[in-house]
This record gives C-alpha cells, sequence and structure tokens, in this order.
C-alpha cells in the first residue's frame, strides 16, 4: 500500500439512471479497480451524494487521488461544477456538486455530460485515436450527443451543444419532453421505438412473429424482442428497425452538412441489430447529406461500450475543461 501511495492516480465516475460505476485509474488512465452502485437504491440527492463520498473516501484512503471526474445524464456547467438538471434521476436541479464534494473531499473534482465524457473517452483511447473532427451518438432510451471539434470537446455557449436527440425532424408532429416538436428521439428513443411497433402488430400493416413471441402480452414488448425478431427475417422489425435507421440517417445528414466531420461513433442501442442498423445509416447518409461529407465521414460502433463513462471521467480528471 505505501507504494501505491506514492503513485498518483484519479478517479472517474459515471452516473447512469440504472447504474453509477466508479473506476480507480492510473496516470495512465487504466481502469485499476471498479466498484458499482444501483442507482435506485439511492433515490434521493443527498443519499446519492453521501454514497459517493463514501465509496470515494475508501480509495481516498488507500491511493493518492490527484483529481476527480465525474460524467452525469444531464446538463452542466463545468466551469462552475453545476448540475442543471439530470435526465430520468429526479430531485437533482441547481446542485453544485463539485463545491459539495471539493468542500468534504479535498480533492479537485470536475464535472460534465456523461455523452461529452463519452466522447472524450472515444478520443482518447477509442474509435476517435488521433482523430479531430467527431461526432459521437448514443442510442437508449435517450438520443445523446457529443461533438469533438478541430480535437476539443465542443460544448457550445450554455454547454448543451451536441444535443442530436433534439434535432427536428420534421416542422409538426409528436410532442417531445425537451418541449420541442418532432425531435429524432421522439422516433427513435427506445420507448418510442416499441410503440410504433405495437401499433403496427395492432393494425396489422405487416405479417408478423412478434404477437407469439410475446404471447400476446405487450408489456413484454422491448427493443431487445424486436431485435430477435428482425434477426428471424420478420416483415415488421425488419419496417420498424429500417425506419429507425433512415430517422438517424435524415437527422445525421444535416449534422455531416454542417460539421463535415471525418466520424461519427454511435454507441448504446441494442445489441443484434448493429449491422442492419449501420448499413440503414449509412445508405441514409450517402443518399441525403452532401457528396463530399458524406464521402469523407465513417460510420463506426462505440469501442469502450461499459467503460467509456469512467475513462471519460478520467480524461476530464486529469486534463481539466479544455
Ligand atoms: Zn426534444
Amino acid at each position: 500500500m505505501e507504494k501505491l501511495k506514492r503513485n498518483k492516480f484519479y478517479i472517474g465516475i459515471d452516473v447512469g439512471a440504472t447504474r453509477i460505476k466508479l473506476g480507480l485509474l492510473d496516470s495512465n488512465l487504466k481502469i485499476i479497480k471498479k466498484i458499482e452502485l444501483e442507482t435506485k437504491n439511492y433515490p434521493t440527492k443527498e443519499s446519492l451524494i453521501l454514497a459517493l463520498k463514501d465509496k470515494i473516501s475508501f480509495l481516498k484512503n488507500n491511493f493518492k487521488i490527484k483529481a476527480i471526474g465525474i460524467g452525469v445524464p444531464g446538463l452542466v456547467n463545468p466551469h462552475k461544477g453545476l448540475i442543471y438538471y439530470l435526465v430520468n434521476i429526479p430531485g437533482w436541479k441547481n446542485v453544485y456538486l463539485k463545491k459539495i464534494l471539493e468542500g468534504f473531499l479535498n480533492i479537485p473534482v470536475v464535472i460534465d455530460n456523461d455523452v461529452n465524457l463519452m466522447a472524450l473517452a472515444e478520443l482518447h483511447s477509442g474509435r476517435a485515436k488521433g482523430k479531430k473532427n467527431v461526432i459521437c451518438l448514443t442510442l437508449g432510451t435517450g438520443v445523446g450527443g457529443g461533438l469533438i471539434l478541430e480535437g476539443k470537446l465542443y460544448r457550445g455557449a450554455s454547454f448543451s451543444a451536441g444535443e442530436i436527440g433534439h434535432i427536428p425532424l420534421n416542422e409538426e408532429g409528436p410532442k417531445c419532453n425537451c418541449g420541442g416538436i418532432a425531435c429524432l428521439e421522439r422516433y427513435v428513443g427506445n420507448r418510442y421505438i416499441v410503440e410504433r411497433a405495437k401499433e403496427e402488430i395492432k393494425n396489422k400493416t405487416f405479417p408478423s412473429l412478434i404477437p407469439e413471441l410475446i404471447k400476446n402480452d405487450f408489456s413484454k414488448l422491448d427493443p431487445e424482442i424486436l431485435s430477435f425478431a428482425l434477426k428471424k427475417n420478420d416483415p415488421l422489425a425488419k419496417k420498424i428497425w429500417e425506419e429507425t435507421g433512415r430517422k438517424i440517417g435524415i437527422a445525421l445528414s444535416g449534422v455531416v452538412n454542417l460539421l463535415n466531420p471525418e466520424m461519427i461513433i454511435i454507441g448504446g442501442g441494442v445489441s443484434g441489430v448493429g449491422k442492419f442498423l449501420f448499413e440503414t445509416i449509412r445508405k441514409t447518409i450517402k443518399e441525403r447529406a452532401m457528396s463530399v461529407p458524406a464521402k469523407k465521414v465513417k460510420v463506426v460502433s462505440a469501442k469502450l461500450k461499459n467503460n467509456a463513462g469512467i475513462i471519460g471521467a478520467g480524461v476530464l480528471a486529469k486534463e481539466g475543461i479544455r
């Protein structure tokens, strides 16, 4: 232990709606130790902060920690260490988490949005290594985005840049949680994919084996079932995933025309639909974006997967806000 005390370590923390992951990283940002907590066990802001203090203190007692980076799913002012709000974790409004933790721990704390940190992680040791202009997109309950422009994370005038999920696709359409209308997320967020499939099954627009797979219990319908059905060449599942890929591709065509990235990294999503979804996205970008930037951009899947949040938080802790 004494020897370890002389080395410098970082802590990277990835706060998610389902899990909280803490990682101890060495000076090269290799993960030495990992602690995972279930978010639902900390239903209040106070209990979650207490848990963070507790786990960090444990690591601090055994290792010399130089700085702590934290990624959260929401809007953050990294300069102030202020969390404006978190998506899907209630009770977090205008929390100066940096100040709270630094006051208690006496270690520098840096906080940023989780998808921004995924982008930093991919830039540090993932697919974007050595690249300068890269867009990151995460698919799941929500649809998030992060922008690396000219080798740096681009945060925007009030730190909300990169919300690809909230690019409007139509003038009119369904209302989105963000207050907008017809946002990309409103069509390709997990919940909405399932909703659309449900409707199509009920309207019997296509033949499908899905009702049999879920034994007509629609509460069992989820993206995994739709992915399984796709593998079985189910026409309805194919239609749903094709529409999903097309919507993502159209939104990304706008991004490609605007920013001319060399790479788009897509993370999250549903295992098993990857190849089909990526092909549809690539095809749509080729058809819909301007030809020069469309030819340049590569659409690839994320490399770091489950550890991206911890590594990105480690990069932030080590390099600070740039
Ligand atoms: Zn929206």
